[in-house]
């Protein structure tokens, strides 16, 4: 259809608004356009808020949620073809009304935002896009793109242009008007103070956050996301996975552990340092960084930030739908190296599973004992002998899966006496003796020992290799510092829910 051709439109409700019976064209819709941006541009002509110009009675009843115009009625899609004499299909085009639902709000601003991770309720306007300066420097009739209302896309597709969300001159967010406004329509113009959005200074995406961009939004509308190294999964496992590995980021760590990841990313996408207050832009950043090599990046990403293990960033999402959670559990869990399956068919399987005593009689045991440290390995040595993975049993036992491996595979080794024991080292009593009243004449002042200077003293002075752990514990039992602070737990905060 040519800019300039006419056509004839009947209006559902032409007399009560006393619209002319004819249309110029350029009111079609144009590329990408929102359906609410068309809606607008369509009734301005007549002075008349696009709902009132549109709808009847009955297709308003359909019509109240502020952001209808994503997914609407198929009666109000019906009424607007009626009266535009634009056909149903292409008005449905216009919208994201053949998006799979899959329970996520495409229209959250900033939806990978760190808000989204730290705010206890963060505000969710109607209405909220983002605009591309460049996109409107260029339009003949200044237009709002489907694509600019989705709420975690941060670019622009077509100029990599991160979007602007805010205007630069006021700080008010940028908004659709209401479709019941009769406003002037002007999206190339910030609706408070009139600045012009065309001349405003943008930025350009980083290369590789356009291409993680550009893998969900072309999986979106089949509602399947093509991640690389893990392949096609549904959005909402996408989405819930991206959530898991933000929330890891921004949930309990501390700043300056968040510094160190920012400045590896800005390092490698040869970009300016993430900040603190980071918006969608940032939060795919981190994504498309982790992604880049999954999931050996993830792994550095958790080890940098100190973050808590996986199966405790799981606990965050105590609402995750359980089939979701099943995914994202599989996909997250692979991120840490110890929680891998494959693990589980090590030589140690076979002690375990012909240990004489049966889980039950295992736990009974560790009820009889006095020691913590004897108590501790029986129980979680019970839970693995019943079926529960190494590392799963490590997270109930509070050790890492490592050490788990190590107590069964000394077992595995010499049998369950010798899992259940720290290694002493071969220190006989005279020469303990010796070494407890060296350590006791350190400086007080000065600052702790390190174990392996005790390691290195025991080696000079008897030609005995101790491990850490006896020598830990020779520095706390007779060193003159203080002791050290044992850090409690983590508290584990769970994420907020607004999806
Ligand atoms: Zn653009
Ligand atoms: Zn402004």
């Amino acid at each position: 259809m040519s800019p300039d051709e006419i056509y004839k439109v009947e209006f559902f409700n032409a007399e009560i608004v006393g619209a002319p019976r004819s249309l110029p064209a350029r009111v079609a819709p144009l590329p990408d356009e929102a359906l609410a941006s068309w809606l607008l541009r369509f009734a301005e002509p007549f002075g008349v808020w696009p709902e009132a110009l549109l709808l009847g009675d009955g297709e308003m009843g359909f019509a109240t949620h502020p952001d209808w115009w994503r997914k609407p009625d198929p009666l109000v899609v019906a009424a607007l073809a009626r009266g535009t004499g634009v056909s149903s299909d292409r008005i449905r085009l216009l919208s994201f009304a053949n998006w799979p639902d899959d329970g996520i709000i495409d229209a959250l601003p900033d939806r990978f935002g760190r808000q989204r991770y730290t705010a206890e309720r963060p505000s969710h306007q109607s209405r909220r896009i983002g605009i591309c300066p460049d996109c409107l420097a260029e339009d003949e009739v200044p237009y709002v793109r489907r694509t600019w209302t989705i709420g975690w896309l941060t670019a622009c597709p077509t100029h990599g242009t991160v979007l602007i969300r805010t205007c630069p001159e006021c700080g008010v967010k940028l908004r659709l008007p209401r479709l019941s406004d009769a406003t002037y329509f002007a999206p190339d113009r910030c609706r408070r103070c009139a600045h012009r959005l065309a001349r405003v200074a943008s930025m350009i995406a980083a290369e590789p956050v356009l291409e993680f961009q550009r893998r969900i939004l072309d999986g979106r509308p089949a509602g399947i996301v093509d991640l690389p190294q893990i392949g096609k999964i549904g959005w909402s496992v996408a989405v819930a996975l991206f959530d898991m590995l933000l929330g890891a980021v921004w949930i309990d760590t501390k700043p300056t552990a968040r510094d160190v990841l920012f400045a590896r990313i800005a390092r490698d996408f040869g970009t300016a340092r993430l900040g603190e207050l980071a918006d969608g832009y940032q939060g795919l950043v981190i994504l498309a960084w982790m992604f880049e090599a999954w999931p050996k990046r993830t792994q550095a990403a958790l080890a940098m930030l100190r973050a808590v293990r996986p199966r405790r960033q799981m606990q965050r999402w105590p609402t995750l739908d359980a089939a979701i959670r099943g995914q994202v559990e599989a996909l997250f869990l692979t991120a840490w190296p110890d929680e891998r399956d494959n693990d589980e068919r090590g030589s140690w399987r076979a002690w375990i599973d012909n240990l004489p005593q049966t889980g039950e009689e295992l736990r009974a045991q560790a009820r009889q004992e006095r020691l913590p440290h004897r108590r501790a390995r029986l129980m979680a040595i019970a839970d693995v002998r019943d079926g529960l993975s190494v590392e799963a049993a490590a997270e109930v036992a509070d050790v890492r899966p490592r050490t788990l491996y190590r107590w069964i595979k000394r077992g595995a080794q010499g049998g369950l006496e010798v899992a259940l024991e720290r290694p002493s080292g071969q220190l006989s009593g005279p020469q303990a003796a010796q070494l407890a009243e060296w350590i006791a004449n350190a400086p007080s002042a000065g600052p702790r020992w390190r174990t392996n200077r005790v390691q290195n003293e025991t080696l000079r002075r008897f030609g005995v290799e101790i491990t850490i752990y006896v020598a830990d514990r020779l520095l706390r039992m007779h060193g003159p510092w203080r002791r050290r602070k044992v850090l409690a737990r983590r508290k584990l905060t769970v994420a907020p829910v607004y999806n």
